[in-house]
């Protein structure tokens, strides 16, 4: 079900207990802001999520609260992680979505990064 993203944020959510601890994941890359992990149900050959640290539910709560060095390491740590993964020369893609219409399932921020095959055009339908 999608979740409501203007919702407070929800400390029992499926990512914010993989970053406790509670959870396992296969684990890409982490730093201080940030960590990234194979999704565990691929819709590419590379699937892959981003998440940020800080309890931030969606890319409107991240943008709107999220301090300059969590944005700014967001967004270098999903660059990096595309370009460790191979993925710059054959190309790929990010995708967030946000709230019912974005079909948002998990309510802590995530960036999906997609790649391994030519995806396609934009949206399905
Ligand atoms: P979204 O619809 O954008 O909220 O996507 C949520 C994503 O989280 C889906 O692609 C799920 O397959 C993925 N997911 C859910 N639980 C886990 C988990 N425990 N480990 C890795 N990925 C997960």
């Amino acid at each position: 079900m999608p979740i409501d993203a203007t919702q407070p944020y929800d400390d029992a959510n499926v990512f914010a207990r993989i970053l406790r601890g509670e959870l396992p994941c296969t684990r890409i890359y982490e730093d201080e802001h940030v960590l990234a992990f194979h999704d565990i149900n691929p819709q590419a050959p590379t699937h892959i999520l981003v998440i940020p640290k800080g309890r931030y539910v969606s890319w409107d709560d991240f943008s709107a609260r999220a301090t300059d060095a969590e944005i700014a390491g967001f967004v270098r740590a999903v660059g990096h992680v595309a370009r460790e993964q191979g993925l710059v020369a054959p190309g790929y893609r990010l995708l967030t979505n946000v709230g019912q219409h974005g079909h948002q399932e998990v309510p802590h921020l995530h960036v999906h990064l997609f790649g391994g095959r030519p995806l396609g055009t934009m949206l399905a339908s």
